[in-house]
């Protein structure tokens, strides 16, 4: 008897949209395999339901660390399957830029391992859009050497023109050295007023820090400031009673990449953040060594994206039609943040050739459709 039941896959259980749960379907966990094996000096074998703060540890105690995302609760498996924009990104790229090999579990039920010269189109696929092609189950991933610590800044602007303050932030960010990475928090209850800004910079010497920061200090009037030398693995330590994300797919969310903060995205996000609804704003950095891998070496294709702009909340008919007005300055979006569903959002989500290519590769791999909790492709 067939039934065309919701197919979920479940591994650190971050997924913003919820996904990877679902109601009187199957759920796939692959939590349990949370392998976390250093191979040799550099090299490192991890399982799907290893979270990146568990990661960073085992990588410190050799040196290493592997850019991931932002919070170390999140599972390898949905970060590793879909880009993974970390504190690193503009140093180091992507998570799937240092992705070696995968191995799969494809639709007919094959253990199947994928990389450079082995199924390299399904090697394609998994990074950016894996979670079309199959249940990964291990990875094997490059690092990166890391000192003991790392700087990071914590600033708190007053600025009295919002657009204008973007654009600084977005060009200082642009210019800065690729070792800085910076995300600018705006919360519903400031929002005309207070921008917090996290900023880290991969150097143990405090003078190096200091002078790589002294773009940020002059670009609006500071409430606060503060500079620390911090382990890496501690920026990925939620705030306590932050981490309450377990497949609930809320708050609702939205996702756009930009090449630059220019004066007409500028203003449109001064207008999104003039809407009465609550909902926070996030402007992080993406770009640098991102943009040192070809755009069409891996299925995420959005390689000249220097920001991700992601909100959460938000969901009223006044905020909807302002992050409408917003995308047209735009181009691209980073699926992981976006809760909206549909081959308009799917559109958004790969460059037009790209998702033509998943689309065949659909056909070949998946062709029945099993695997579409999360951006599902059409195989026809
Ligand atoms: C608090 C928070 C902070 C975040 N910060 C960042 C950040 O800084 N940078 C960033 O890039 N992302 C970030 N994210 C987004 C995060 O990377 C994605 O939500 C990711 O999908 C979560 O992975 P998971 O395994 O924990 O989630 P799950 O809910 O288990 O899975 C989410 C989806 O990923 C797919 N998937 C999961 N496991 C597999 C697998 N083994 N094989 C194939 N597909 C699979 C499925 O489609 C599933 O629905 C953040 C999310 C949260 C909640």
């Amino acid at each position: 008897m067939h039934q065309d039941l919701p197919l979920g896959i479940f591994s650190g259980g971050h997924g913003i949209s919820g996904r990877s749960l679902n109601n009187g379907g199957i759920v796939i966990a692959v939590d349990a395999l949370d392998t976390i094996e250093m191979l040799d000096d550099s090299r490192i074998r991890l399982g799907p339901g290893a979270v990146w703060i568990d990661v960073a540890r085992t990588l410190a105690g050799h040196g290493r660390a592997l850019t991931s995302g932002d919070a170390g609760t999140v599972g390898v498996g949905g970060l590793a399957t879909a880009g993974g924009i970390g504190w690193f990104v503009r140093e180091h790229g992507l998570t799937i830029d240092h992705l070696r090999s995968v191995e799969v579990v494809t639709a007919d039920g094959e253990l199947v391992r994928a990389s450079a010269d082995e199924n390299p189109d399904l090697f394609w696929a998994m990074r950016g859009a894996g979670a079309n092609f199959g249940v990964a189950v291990s990875f094997e991933f490059d690092t990166d050497p890391i000192g003991a610590e790392v700087g990071f800044a914590l600033l708190v602007y007053y600025p009295d023109d919002i657009a204008s303050f973007l654009q600084d932030w977005g060009a200082a960010i642009e210019n800065a050295h690729p070792s800085v990475t910076g995300t600018l928090m705006i919360s519903p209850a400031d929002r005309r007023t207070a921008v917090q800004a996290l900023i880290a910079v991969d150097s143990d010497d405090p003078d190096t820090i200091i002078e790589r920061l002294q773009p940020f200090g002059g670009l609006a009037p500071l409430a606060s400031q503060s500079v620390r030398l911090t382990p890496y693995t501690a920026l990925l330590v939620p705030p306590p009673g932050t981490d309450t994300q377990h497949g609930l797919g809320e708050p609702h969310g939205h996702s756009a990449l930009a090449r630059h903060l220019d004066p007409e995205l500028a203003r449109a996000l001064a207008e999104l953040l003039a809407s009465d609804a609550p909902f926070i704003l996030s402007i992080r950095s993406a770009g640098g060594a991102t943009a040192d891998v070809s755009p069409d070496a891996t299925a995420y294709g959005w390689r000249d994206a220097n920001f991700l702009v992601v909100t959460l909340g938000g969901g009223t008919a006044d905020f909807e039609k302002r992050w409408k007005q917003l995308l047209p300055h735009t181009k691209g979006m980073y699926l992981s943040f976006e809760t909206d569903t549909g081959p308009e959002v799917l559109a958004r989500a790969f460059p037009a050739p790209h998702l033509e290519r998943l689309r065949k590769l659909k056909a070949r791999w998946d062709p029945t459709g099993l695997f579409r909790d999360n951006f599902p492709i059409d195989p026809s």
